[in-house]
């Protein structure tokens, strides 16, 4: 079962992808989360990736293709995957359909740009495991503080708001044709993204199960 979630910058995509692929027992692939790491370790994806990272733009198609065709041959992903973040452009899709394994389902969760705005101004990360908190809906144990890890929370660069804006406009115009691509081939499914993280939860898992042919929910 291989799954892509796609959803604007602050729909809260990254948490519940985690909590999905936990739970379906598939590898979670956060395009996001690779480059963040790459950037820490200084790599050279990391230094080429920082540029477009803090200008709330999107890493080369070329680099980001590379990325995903192996990270997708990782024996984690035997039994599926769930991307987060990829495929963001038409020829990533094109690629990932010419040449990775078979995509089952896209799901887009749907939420207003500006509930994106308000989310991601709250949104707190952990500095070392890049886990995410909102005071509200998920605030840490001890305040400024990673519960796992114990790491400080910082505002991500790119959650800035003026990156912020930049990135929606991205994702309006670079990402959103993907809803088209996919509802050609009869792949997309919609979700609400505007209640509560666990109803959103239970939709989502509610029409994975609805679409694909797995253990019951
Ligand atoms: P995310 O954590 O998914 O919001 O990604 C953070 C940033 O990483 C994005 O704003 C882009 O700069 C970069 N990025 C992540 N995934 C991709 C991708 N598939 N294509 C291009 N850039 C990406």
């Amino acid at each position: 079962m291989n799954l892509v979630l796609m959803g604007p910058p602050g729909s809260g995509k990254g948490t519940q992808c985690s909590r999905l692929a936990a739970e379906l027992g598939i590898a979670h692939i956060s395009t996001g989360d690779i480059l963040r790491q790459a950037v820490k370790g200084n790599t050279p994806l990391g230094k080429e990736a920082s540029v477009y990272i803090q200008a709330g733009k999107l890493v080369p198609d070329e680099t980001m293709i590379r990325i995903v065709e192996e990270r997708v041959q990782q024996k984690d992903c035997e039994k599926g995957f769930l991307l987060d973040g990829f495929p963001r452009t038409i020829p990533q899709a094109e690629m990932l359909d010419a040449t990775g394994p078979q995509i089952d389902c896209v799901i887009a969760l749907l939420v207003d740009a500006e509930e994106c705005v308000r989310r991601v101004a709250n949104r707190k990360t952990c500095s070392q495991c890049g886990l995410t908190y909102n005071p509200v809906t998920h605030p840490p144990r001890k305040n400024g503080k990673c519960d796992v890890c114990g790491s400080d929370l910082i505002l991500r660069v790119d959650d800035q708001p003026e990156t912020m804006r930049e990135r929606l406009k991205v994702y309006s115009q670079m990402t959103e044709p993907l809803v088209r691509y996919y509802q050609k081939s009869e792949r997309l499914a919609v979700a609400d993204g505007m209640s509560q993280p666990e109803n959103i939860l239970k939709n989502l898992k509610n029409l994975i199960y609805s679409r694909l042919p797995v253990r019951g929910s």
